[in-house]
């Protein structure tokens, strides 16, 4: 099923005058808002920002307050990395980069700091070979360490022969919280008006505009909506397609580790690391605890109800624990601090980012997993677009292929 064009009448870059500015969609249908973004983590933050600095009506619905701790953009850090294992994401990276710093210069917060990074495997390891591969494609400067010279250049590992490393520069740390902050309040800076505290319940497509139905009873009408709902996506998945979409939810939970000494693990001495140790055991230098370092380890096997309560897993903990005190000889390893936070994936962990294939006013953006934050900046720039401009945005800047929905209506059967 390929996606509906936008019809010429919405296929304007910008409203400017006549029945759009008159708060009319071009069906005659009176409509408050020209965007209306439900979710208010990295993306659709990210989406009402670029939305309302091109000078739309922007009305962001977040079912909670902005900044909360109960989807998956909260906390101090998340990795940005020019690193990738093929060339489709880390071929973005440098205008990436570049938005963050445009957000940071207009809004005065500082939200990136650059770290280096160290990618280490087995020397056989196909995820490295691909990100070395990658680099060496776009020409990503780069440098490459066995075991012995990885030891010596940065003795806080102790990895074992027959390992490699590859260190990076372009890696640094995304504050995540206050990214969200700050696009949040640029974008309320630009106009748009931000409901928290406000469920949505339905986002319905109304002639060539779209009907949102708040849990108060309200409903609002606007032109165009962008769903960046995250763990909660599936609920309105549901509800709006005739195919299912494979999204699944996982607790993910990041420890911090005390260090013995902290100026060992200071920015600037210590990098981000991403290991393929287990389920890709990664770490931080010191940030948002003093004294401390955030290590993580993914795990995707069990799904919990986005609702649902959030119990540290011990299990999870202790496998991480060890592989601290294994692999990491100058950190303490017993948890100072534990956070939970949730995954939202596809099967390949390709993002969905797509027009609905019959609404094309209502855009979606679900499963950015455990990769997807750097990416919301560049992310919301994408779904504006898609919400705004003709087919050409297929193909342009920030697009992929591997985005389209309709990827799970062709390998689903018909049941009747
Ligand atoms: C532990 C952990 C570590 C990670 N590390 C990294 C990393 O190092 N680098 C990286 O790039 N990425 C990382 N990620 C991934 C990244 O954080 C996520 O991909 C990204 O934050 C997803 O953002 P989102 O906006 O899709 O979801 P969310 O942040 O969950 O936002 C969705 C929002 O929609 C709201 N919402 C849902 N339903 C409704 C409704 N009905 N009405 C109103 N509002 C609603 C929710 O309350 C929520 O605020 C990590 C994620 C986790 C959990």
């Amino acid at each position: 099923m390929a996606p509906v064009p936008l019809n010429s009448s919405a296929d304007s870059s910008r409203h400017t005058a006549g029945s759009h500015a008159a708060g009319m969609g071009a069906d005659g249908a009176a409509r408050a808002y020209d965007l209306i973004v439900a979710g208010a983590g990295g993306v659709g933050s990210a989406a009402a920002y670029h939305a309302a600095h091109s000078g739309r009506r922007v009305l962001l619905l977040e079912q909670f307050a902005v900044g909360h701790t109960r989807g998956s953009s909260h906390g101090g850090s998340r990795i940005i990395r020019y690193t990738h294992d093929s060339p489709g994401l880390a071929g973005q990276m440098p205008a990436t980069f570049q938005l963050w710093h445009e957000l940071e210069r207009e809004s005065g917060a500082r939200l990136l700091q650059l770290t280096g990074g160290l990618y280490m495997a087995r020397q056989e390891d196909a995820w490295l070979a691909g990100c070395q591969a990658t680099l060496e494609e776009l020409g990503f400067s780069h440098q490459v360490m066995d075991a012995a010279g990885l030891r010596r250049a940065y003795p806080q590992f102790n990895l074992p022969d027959g390992w490699r490393a590859l260190y990076q520069a372009n890696t640094g740390i995304l504050s995540a919280t206050r990214c969200v902050e700050t696009m949040v309040a640029q974008a309320q800076q630009h106009g748009a008006e931000v409901r928290t505290e406000t469920p949505v319940l339905a986002v319905q497509p109304d002639g060539e505009g779209v009907t949102v139905q708040l849990a108060s009873g309200e409903r609002v009408r606007g032109s165009r909506a962008i769903l960046a709902a995250g763990p909660w996506s599936g609920r309105f998945l549901a509800e709006l397609l005739d195919f299912g979409v494979p999204l699944r939810v996982t607790q993910q939970q990041v420890a911090y580790y005390a260090v013995q000494d902290p100026a060992a693990y200071a920015v600037g001495t210590f990098p981000i690391f991403i290991t393929a140790l287990e389920d890709h055991l990664y770490g931080f230098p010191i940030w948002e605890r003093a004294g401390s370092i955030k290590v993580a380890l993914e795990q995707t096997a069990r799904t919990v109800d986005p609702d649902g309560p959030r119990a540290v897993d011990d299990e999870l903990l202790a496998r991480l624990s060890a592989l601290v005190a294994t692999y990491l000889p100058g950190v303490d390893p017993a948890p100072v601090h534990v956070e939970p936070c949730l995954y939202t994936e596809t099967p390949t962990r390709d993002f969905v980012i797509d027009r609905h294939p019959h609404h094309p006013q209502i855009v979606i953006a679900a499963g950015f997993s455990g990769r997807g934050f750097k990416h919301t900046i560049a992310v919301g720039k994408l779904l504006v677009d898609l919400a705004f401009s003709g087919p050409g945005v297929y193909g342009g800047p920030f697009w992929q292929d591997s985005y389209r929905i309709t990827r799970f209506a062709q390998t689903q059967t018909p049941t009747a």
